[in-house]
């Protein structure tokens, strides 16, 4: 049984998880990021112990956490979604009061090795998944292994450049495939577009554009076009077996994912990019807490 633990900007999910990928237990609490990670962290650890309570002592414990982050020595850097929380150590928070082994990695590394071993790209040999919410993010799994670049850093891939002359992002770049593709992107081009219906989620502009909506159709048609040439680049650097897409936005996917195909289909033309199988990510709504599980299995198991 393994303890997962799975920290996002808005709420914190805390179970445990067997060895082949079933939930044996699940609670969640808001994450609050104001009130600290000192205080977070006395919220999880009381949690697990309400899990050892219900399922018995962990084998050891996976901890999923928005980057950037040291995934060895378990140290949060300067997150945007956790401010505060810079300098805060979740293996030392854990490893000694449940005296198991923690394991903690990129979240959309996690949920990658997640799908990797249970879900979309099961048995194949080079995947990337890429995450689409507030932000874009992604992990790359080449030859069996997940990838890390310089000294172990984690690869950021909502953040290469789609336009230049695009929107301007927070990493002092403009363009980046996360301005332009995110859910928070497409709430901002539709803000610009029709003030007057105020602001509204990705997942509000994609149920206006199942009644017909004509601004909120446009949104989701420049979604599957920046969507497309983002997966486009990764499918011509990488020619990988799989692509899958998870994140919140992907929920409303039959909209606009065809017309992300067709574009990688119609740039990758220097790579067999038909034999890339583009899939939304199987795994769901578990999908975080597996990623904190799968964080531990794949480095001790
Ligand atoms: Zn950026």
């Amino acid at each position: 049984m393994i303890g997962a633990v799975d920290i996002g900007g808005t709420k914190i999910a805390v179970g445990a998880v067997r060895e082949d990928g079933t939930v044996a237990h699940l609670s969640e609490c808001r994450t609050a990021p104001a009130l600290g990670f000192p205080d977070a962290m006395q919220r999880v650890r009381r949690m697990l112990h309400e899990v050892v309570d219900a399922c018995g002592d962990f084998d050891g414990i996976g901890i999923a956490c928005p980057g950037p982050l040291n995934p060895f020595t378990g140290i949060i850097g300067e997150v945007g979604t956790l401010p505060g929380w810079q300098g805060g150590n979740l293996v030392e928070e854990l490893d000694a009061e449940f005296r198991a082994p923690v394991a903690v990695e990129n979240d959309a590394d996690a949920a990658a090795l997640a799908e990797y071993v249970w879900g979309a790209a099961r048995g194949v040999d080079s995947f990337i998944y890429i995450t689409v919410s507030t932000g874009i993010g992604g992990g790359i799994i080449l030859g069996g292994q997940l990838y890390r670049g310089v000294a172990g850093s984690h690869p950021e891939l909502g953040h290469q450049t789609i336009d230049n002359s695009g929107p301007l992002c927070y990493c002092t770049a403009r363009g980046c495939w996360e301005s332009l593709a995110s859910g928070t992107a497409m709430a901002a081009w539709m803000c610009e577009r029709s003030p007057e219906s105020g602001p509204m989620s990705a997942a509000e502009i994609c149920e206006l554009a199942i009644k017909g909506d004509e601004s909120a159709l446009l949104a989701v048609k420049r979604e599957g076009y920046y969507l497309g040439l983002g997966m486009a680049n990764l499918v011509t650097l990488f020619t990988p077996d799989v692509l899958a897409l998870g994140g919140g936005v992907m929920r409303s996917s039959s909209l606009f994912l065809d017309d992300a195909v067709k574009v990688v289909r119609g740039l990758c033309t220097q790579v067999p990019a038909e034999k890339t199988r583009i899939n939304v990510s199987s795994l769901g709504s578990e999908a975080g807490l597996l990623g904190a599980a799968q964080a531990w299995l794949f480095r001790h198991r």
